[in-house]
């Protein structure tokens, strides 16, 4: 069985066998690149060592010592010899990245006389001993298991009798004490330091294929879901020296920066030192750039190798070297890590430049990554105290003073002022301080809470059901545990992990730059889903349809009621008693109604515009009773307790009595409120129809599609869509042209999914509203249950994810399956997509591309994310 592999032997593909240092080192030989001469050993012999050590070391050894006598012949040097020692480097090398998990050991071959003939052999004692010093040390904590610290120990004691702080400071003489020193602790520990070579790299290759079970590699492992049965192979290399003078020196360097991506040659190199040197932090390393006054051949090398390297591999290189004597030597090579923008950066330029094709540069960019790159984060690696934890609702970072009311968080933040609006949960009466702040921070509520929705919405960052705090409104203050924060006090929220801190913490800015847009492009050639946009304005609309929205797959048109200038007028309707009344607060909405339509249609000209009719229970509109009834108080105080003011709150209040229910959300709202009340959904259909009638007539072109919440029955759907047609007659007639609108309905209860076939008889399209679907399919209410028990759920691995955030595939996404089917029977053509919030999910996207969705409809901020996860998702 073959165990050994020559560089020859060895290709860049074949890292599960040679492990990626291995299969890479192979590689760089085989092109040609000045590579340390060096042999492999395979994964293969690391899993047969586990279950026969001893064997397999005996029928290893023999090729081992081919392989060694090939490297003395390369490099002219002997293993163990008394001049001109041949050292190696023993490094493990698996195939899956994991840095810093196993070992490695340098100056192998090293003892009592091979120092001695190092010495001679380099000119210099100091180097020798200082070799040799080093290996004694690694070997005994690698191989030997002896505690670092007591060398340590030893180490500094010398450097304290010859008065210097510095190990590079030790005289050749003082080494040497040392090293006699190590060897008396081995002593009488009772540890023979093995002086035959041979034996070093028997049991340093054994320690090798050890260190791929020790506890910190396992834990990695399944930190990082890596199989436990990939094994490590181990690479023997020469050892080349940058420690012998001012011609030498390491570094390591990057082929492009791998912060911003930019090309150039990124990196750091130490003149006359060992690679230990750079990482032990003890003289900082100079940028690589000087590398070309100090050493300019070497550099004009060093930029040939690596851009070769650079076309050779088609990605950005992290590439360590070392200079012995004036020599390039190559000791490794790999994938370079990069931030979210290198990210974006280098793959459209790699296109320009004709290395990569687009598909390959977008899968090199992860949704993940364009998340970061939408909203200012925090710095990942930062190191920071939490003051709580709360759920991820809207991704982002914000920097704010606390504030606890609406009216101050807009008057604040109209001012110019940094706010963090802090409640123990939003309602549509907060909108505009929500507007106003930097970000929300909410103690109740969960993914799907109204904060969350909206503050995705806006783009904000967003904490909610953050349940450690405990806000106390009246004296505007908020506790966690025993520590207070006032009101003005600035805290740090991180809407993408739902963290909370004190203090005004960095953030890093977002960018939205012409590669990223490039990018995105590529990635729509790639997809079969569109992704469309929930948005509500004029202003969203324009968002959307700049950061690529093919249409808008949801218009709530119950937050066009909310704004100031229109609730009075909305809770006029809501609190008529007679049909006539409410007709005439309905005209009176029509008309402003009406403006907003004109916008958005505008705002998407020429892509469709999905209007859902009226949705939520009107008492929602009406402020909360206690408040009425407070307010009530204080007039009457006043002496006015018979005006205008206190008659209409005194209607309000019985309306609300009236209309309260024990269960709103499974209550007369939806459809069902249009089917009662049929004027409130003819006057928006009328104002649907006006607004396009208004706009086809200038030759705008507009396609507005009609959209039933919460319907369950066809009778349902029926009377809703006759009723439509019938307007759009008469529209029709007075545009004396059609009208290319559609009439369809959402899929928000499993009673509509199991009848989708009969739905689609009225139904031209179907819009999974999931998260409505989510809550009464699986009786969660999506107010309430993330705070209360879910997150308790996710973390104790009842549930794999949070269902408001990640669909879930074996209920309701089979109810969606059911829904597609039978829709299609009934209704070949029938459009179909989704408006939840789990359009905007990439898990969740890659499920609807494989349901055969048409669009899947998100926050115009995800847009981005979602495009790219559609393409992901087609690969
Ligand atoms: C839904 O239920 O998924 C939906 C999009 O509607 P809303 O969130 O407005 O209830
Ligand atoms: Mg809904």
């Amino acid at each position: 069985r073959k165990w050994v592999y020559q560089y020859e032997e060895g290709r860049a593909d074949m890292k599960g066998l040679l492990g990626g240092k291995g299969a890479n080192l192979a590689q760089m030989w085989n092109i040609g690149l000045p590579v340390p001469p060096g042999f492999i050993i395979t994964t293969e012999a690391c899993k047969a060592y586990w279950s026969d050590p001893e064997g397999l070391m005996d029928s290893i050894w023999p090729q081992v010592r081919d392989a060694v006598s090939k490297l003395e012949e390369r490099t002219g040097k002997a293993f163990g010899g008394a001049e001109n020692p041949l050292l190696v480097s023993v490094r493990s090398g698996a195939p899956v990245s994991m840095p810093g998990m196993m070992d490695t050991i340098l100056n192998l071959g090293l003892n009592e006389a091979t120092v001695d003939a190092l010495a001679a052999a380099s000119g210099d004692q100091r180097f020798a001993w200082d070799s040799y010093r080093r290996f004694i040390q690694m070997f005994s904590d690698v191989v030997l298991g002896v505690d670092i610290g007591e060398f340590e120990f030893l180490l500094s004691r010398v450097k304290g009798g010859q008065g210097c702080s510095y190990d590079h400071e030790l005289t050749h003489q003082s080494l040497r004490k040392l090293v006699e020193s190590y060897l008396r602790l081995l002593d009488s520990k009772g540890i023979k330091f093995p002086t035959d070579p041979w034996e070093q790299l028997r049991l340093a290759v054994e320690a090798v294929f050890k260190s791929w079970n020790t506890p910190r590699a396992v834990t990695y492992r399944s930190i990082h879901q890596i199989p436990d049965d990939l094994g490590t192979a181990v690479c023997v290399v020469s050892m080349v020296y940058g420690n012998l003078g001012d011609d030498c020196g390491t570094g390591v360097c990057f082929t492009r920066d791998p912060s911003t991506g930019e090309r150039r040659l990124y990196g750091e190199f130490l003149v006359n030192a060992q690679g230990e040197d750079v990482v032990a932090g003890i003289r900082t390393p100079r940028p690589i750039s000087e590398l070309k006054s100090t050493m300019p051949e070497v550099y004009e090398e060093l930029v040939k190798l690596t851009e070769l390297l650079e076309r050779h591999y088609r990605d950005m290189q992290d590439i360590e070297f070392t200079v012995e004597r004036g020599r390039l030597y190559l000791l490794q090579t790999r994938n370079g890590k990069r931030t979210a923008k290198a990210a974006v950066r280098v793959a459209v330029e790699m296109v320009r430049e004709g290395l990569i094709t687009p598909e390959e540069a977008v899968r090199r960019v992860t949704p993940d990554q364009v998340e970061q790159l939408l909203h200012p984060q925090l710095d990942p690696t930062l190191k920071f105290d939490v003051l709580a934890k709360g759920l991820p609702a809207s991704p982002g970072a914000a920097v704010g003073k606390v504030v606890f009311d609406a009216d101050e968080a807009e008057r604040m933040g109209k001012g110019g002022e940094d706010v963090i609006l802090v409640r123990p949960e939003t309602t549509p009466d907060d909108i505009h301080g929500l507007f106003a702040a930097r970000g929300i921070l909410t103690s109740h509520g969960g993914m799907t809470s109204h904060a969350a929705v909206v503050a995705r919405g806006l783009g904000k960052p967003c904490v909610s059901g953050c349940e450690a705090l405990d806000i106390d409104l009246a004296r505007g203050v908020m506790r966690v545990g025993q520590r207070e924060i006032r009101k003005y006090e600035v805290i740090t929220i991180d809407g993408s992990r739902g963290l909370v801190a004190l203090g005004a913490l960095p953030l890093v800015q977002p960018s939205f730059s012409d590669d990223f847009r490039e990018l995105l492009d590529y990635a729509d050639g790639l997809s079969r889903l569109e992704v469309w946009a929930n948005g509500d304005t004029p202003e969203d609309a324009q968002r959307a349809r700049s950061f690529g929205a093919r249409g808008i797959g949801l218009c709530r048109t119950e937050h066009m009621f909310m704004q100031a200038d229109r609730l009075p007028v909305m809770q006029e309707m809501v609190a008529s008693v007679t049909k006539e009344e409410r007709i005439e607060a309905l005209s009176k909405l029509k008309v402003m109604q009406k403006e907003d339509f004109v916008g958005i249609f505008r705002a998407m000209e020429g892509l469709p515009v999905t209007v859902r009719l009226l949705d939520p229970p009107l008492h929602e509109f009406l402020p909360k009773v206690p408040e009425m009834r407070e307010r009530l108080e204080a007039l009457e105080a006043e002496g006015k307790g018979d005006g205008p003011e206190a008659r209409k709150i005194r209607v309000l209040i019985q309306r609300a009595e009236s209309l309260k229910e024990a269960n709103p959300m499974l209550g007369f709202r939806g459809c069902r409120l249009g089917i009662i009340y049929p004027e409130i959904y003819e006057m928006q259909v009328e104002a649907i129809f006006e607004a396009t009638v208004e706009l086809m007539s200038q030759g705008v072109q507009v396609y507005p599609d009609i959209m039933m919440p919460l319907v369950g029955t066809k009778e349902e759907m029926r009377r809703l869509r006759e009723m439509v047609d019938s307007k759009a007659k008469e529209f029709e007639a007075r545009l004396g042209g059609e009208i290319p609108y559609m009439v369809g309905t959402m899929i928000e209860v499993p009673r509509a999914a199991l009848v989708a076939g009969e739905l689609a008889e009225d139904a031209e399209f179907f819009s999974f509203g999931t998260n409505d679907l989510t809550q009464t399919t699986f009786g969660y209410s999506r107010d309430d249950a993330e705070g209360k028990f879910l997150a308790e759920y996710v973390r104790i691995h009842v549930l794999p994810d949070n269902p408001f955030h990640v669909l879930d595939r074996s209920g309701v996404g089979r109810l969606m399956e059911l829904a597609v089917r039978e829709g299609r029977q009934t209704r070949p053509d029938i459009q179909i997509g989704i408006c939840g919030e789990h359009g905007g999910n990439p898990k969740s996207i890659a499920f609807c591309h494989k349901l055969g969705l048409k669009y899947v409809s998100c926050s115009p901020f995800r847009v981005p994310v979602a495009r790219l996860a559609a393409a992901h998702a087609a690969l």
